[in-house]
């Protein structure tokens, strides 16, 4: 079947096979309302209706930039969940020490409250650290207007999807 993805008529009853495709070892698909197997994008399993939401970026036209929505298995999900969470609860661990560093101050023991606000400044570094480092998750080759190519996606998760034989024909990057 030769699916035109830059109709407009086929937007209304878009299917998987309309709106999902693979480009080689890219996966593209409609930024709009994209049908996504209930798959993990790194592995394949079920995603059992788990989903994770992340911004991407096309890596030359940097002004160009979605929002995207994938399936991830629970193991995938909750590692990633974990990932996202780490800084911020190293920032609050932080800022739990300065709080007790001070509340020390008037406990006559001046060494402890020294310890204390050093562990605090130092799990805020590595808050900020951590939150500047996190990988990405999703990497796009290309953002355009109406489509999206996110690549790092594993082969079984591309194989099940139909070829893109003729790729849309979107606007032109600037
Ligand atoms: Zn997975």
């Amino acid at each position: 079947m030769v699916i035109d993805p830059t109709n407009p008529d086929e937007t209304d009853n878009a299917t998987q096979e309309e709106s999902v495709w693979r480009d080689g070892a890219y996966l593209v698909f409609r930024r709009r309302e994209p049908d996504l197997p209930d798959q993990c994008i790194l592995c394949n399993a079920p995603a059992e209706g788990k989903r994770v939401t992340s911004g991407v970026r096309d890596p030359v036209a940097i002004l160009e930039h979605a929002r995207v929505e994938v399936g991830l298995c629970p193991d995938h999900w909750s590692k990633e969940a974990w990932a996202q969470r780490r800084p911020w609860m190293l920032g609050l661990l932080g800022i739990g020490l300065l709080a007790l560093a001070d509340f020390l101050s008037d406990s006559g023991i001046p060494f402890l409250e020294t310890v204390t606000a050093f562990l605090g400044i130092l799990l805020l570094a590595a808050a900020g650290l951590l939150a500047k480092l996190k990988g990405k998750l999703l990497k796009a080759k290309r953002v355009e207007r109406q489509f999206v190519w996110l690549e790092d996606i594993h082969p079984n998760y591309l194989a099940e999807l139909p070829d893109l034989a003729e790729e849309p024909e979107t606007e032109t990057q600037a």
